[in-house]
């Protein structure tokens, strides 16, 4: 497996992967890898020839005050994992790589897909996000790039873009990994302590909660809302960002279930944010 920290370089490496017909899977991560990250990598190593994963905590993606610069980092574990997948090559620039000095181009999604829910609630996150993965995708030429379901509407924001901008790949979507609580996997859930991990069983249980209503005939958003935060608000360190129920092509606001809705929140523990989804179709 090799590490590369040079645009250039891999640059040049992936172009003549593709010369010699070699399909790439992009796996794009922020590292402090767990199972999630693994099973992007997994799915990647079955559909591509070759298999790059970057690492790189994106600071145009971090609002002023949010966690940047205390965002778990270990490299050494990181690469120790993916070899063990049978990674090709790992991705690791350093940030004046991607921005060097005087940077000032960027990517956005506009309307709804991208204003509400985390758009909402960390302003410019998403321009972050599309800029550093237009940049990856320029860098690696990935025939497909892997995300995880568990970030609901990033994924929708970059097939949005992906779609529009007329990206020459194709963006597979991986469901989310759990622990065996229920509790989505994060590199964020290191950050919590005893007591607000065991409180953000919550989240799970509470998007199950409402998968249920509306199995049994609920069909009124509001009501559904309603009863999510009725049950987070029973835990004592849990402080809702925002409930969310939306069509889940477009996330259009709507008042009524039908069809594919998306179940999105996100919740404070202390400092630590997390976020949670399900997708429910009736
Ligand atoms: P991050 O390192 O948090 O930026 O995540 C990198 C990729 O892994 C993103 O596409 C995430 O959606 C995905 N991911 C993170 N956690 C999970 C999880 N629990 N299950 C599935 N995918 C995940």
């Amino acid at each position: 497996m090799q590490i590369v920290n040079n645009i250039s370089e891999i640059q040049e490496w992936c172009r003549e992967k593709k010369l010699e017909g070699k399909k790439i899977g992009l796996v794009p991560t922020m590292g402090y890898l767990h199972e999630g990250h693994l099973s992007l990598v997994r799915e990647a190593r079955r559909d591509c020839d070759i298999v790059v994963v970057s690492i790189f905590v994106n600071p145009a993606q971090f609002g002023a005050g949010e966690d940047y610069e205390v965002y778990p980092r270990n490299m050494e574990r990181d690469c120790a994992l993916l070899e063990r997948e049978m990674v090709d090559l790992v991705f690791a620039p350093e940030v004046k790589e991607m921005y060097p000095a005087g940077y000032q181009t960027y990517v956005e999604v506009f309307g709804q897909i991208s204003n509400k829910m985390c758009g909402a609630s960390r302003p410019g996150h998403f321009r972050g996000v599309c800029t550093v993965v237009s940049k990856l995708f320029n860098i690696c030429q990935p025939d497909i790039a892997y995300f995880g379901q568990k970030d609901a509407q990033q994924v929708m924001v970059l097939e949005k873009m992906v779609r529009e901008l007329n990206f020459p790949l194709k963006i597979v979507r991986v469901p989310i990994v759990r622990e065996e609580d229920g509790l989505a996997m994060s590199s964020r859930n290191v950050y919590l302590d005893q007591q607000q991990r065991q409180e953000a069983l919550v989240l799970y249980k509470a998007l199950k909660s409402a998968e249920e209503n509306i199995t049994q005939g609920e069909r009124d958003t509001r009501k559904i809302k309603d009863s999510i935060e009725k049950m987070i608000k029973g835990c004592p360190q849990a402080d809702v960002d925002y409930i969310e129920i939306s069509d889940a092509a477009d996330l259009a606001d709507i008042d009524e279930i039908r069809g594919q809705v998306l179940i999105a929140l996100a919740v404070r523990f202390g400092n630590t944010r997390l976020i949670d989804n399900l997708i429910v179709e009736v």
